[in-house]
């Protein structure tokens, strides 16, 4: 096809600056032909070149703007892009630097969490999402039992009992980790007696471990190479959720017992409903070796009665 015939494009800028293709004249034009001819020609030419005009215009501004604007776009997702992986990574590092903190933290905070020797209580083991869980709407919960119920080797607990009200204790006493929960009624005198205690001058006294359920207890029981210091599933009343263990800031668990915190709390723990469970003379009834960080609650009534005749609460409950 002879280029001179059919003419030859060529870009100018229209009044608005824009880029418009247009056909120009062919160099045949003018060189000869009949008149009839080249006006055929150049009415073709003319007509073609407004179509391709409009064509031109459309796909030049179409391209143009089009290009412009998915180039911005593209831009402008790949920023969003990298914001969003930016934070996704920060959230990472967040949630991991808490899980080694905590990991880090937590045996500190809890001096008994590793079930040393002489421990029945390895307490201060995560026990997954706190917060009040409600009523239990079971048989099997404290509706049912009394606050002396006896808990041991001998009296063990329904597999699936647990207490009517579990509250979390993080956000109201000291506590370990932020898993320790306990049976709703306990929350308050428990807050009452270790506010007495600071204002006495014991400060630093923290909850490593309230309530366990069946499931946590047998995981724990498993774990422990000596059996002998640690409750079956089912006879630790810490499913009762009416049992804490209170251990004080600095002091580790072979030394509570010696702590003046632990001499007011054993004079005093009876004003508020709780008893020290596990005597240090007591062993032989309770089958526990002393533990004068372990406290259950039994209401008022029944520990003051334990605290002035000294006995323990299967003693109790045998005279009951
Ligand atoms: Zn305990």
């Amino acid at each position: 096809m002879e280029h001179g015939k059919r003419g030859y494009w060529e870009f100018y800028a229209d009044g608005e600056g824009n880029n418009v293709i247009s056909r120009g004249r062919g160099r045949g034009d003018g060189r000869g032909g009949s008149r009839r001819k080249s006006e055929r020609r150049a009415a073709m030419a003319s007509r073609e070149r407004k179509q391709h005009r409009r064509r031109t215009i459309y796909f030049l501004d179409m391209d143009r703007e089009t290009g412009r604007r998915s180039s911005e776009s593209r831009h402008a997702r790949m920023r969003t892009r990298k914001r969003i992986l930016a934070g996704i990574t920060v959230a990472a590092l967040a949630v991991a630097c808490v899980l080694i903190i905590s990991k880090i933290v937590a045996p500190y905070m809890a001096p008994d969490a590793g079930g040393g020797a002489g421990s029945s209580e390895p307490g201060g083991m995560p026990l997954g999402a706190g917060a009040t869980i409600g009523s239990a709407g079971g048989s099997n919960s404290n509706a049912d039992l009394d606050m002396t119920v006896l808990v041991n080797a001998w009296n063990p607990l329904p597999k699936d009992y647990r207490p009517a009200v579990i509250t979390d204790l993080m956000e109201i006493v000291a506590v370990s980790d932020i898993s320790v929960r306990a049976a709703g009624e306990v929350v308050q005198p428990l807050t009452d007696m270790l506010n007495s205690a600071e204002d006495a001058g014991h400060a630093g006294l923290f909850v490593t471990s309230g309530y366990r359920n069946y499931d946590e207890q047998q995981r724990i029981y498993k774990e422990s190479a000596d059996k002998s210091y640690v409750q079956p599933p089912g006879c630790s009343e810490h499913q009762t959720g009416l049992a804490v263990d209170i251990m004080k800031m600095g002091v580790n668990m072979e030394s509570f017992g010696d702590d003046p915190a632990s001499d007011w709390l054993y004079e005093n723990s009876w004003r508020y409903g709780f008893i020290v469970r596990y005597p240090r003379d007591k062993s032989d009834i309770t089958g526990i070796s002393y533990e004068p960080w372990h406290f259950r609650y039994v209401g008022k009534e029944v520990a003051k009665l334990c605290y002035e005749k000294n006995i323990c609460l299967e003693e109790y409950a045998e005279d009951k």
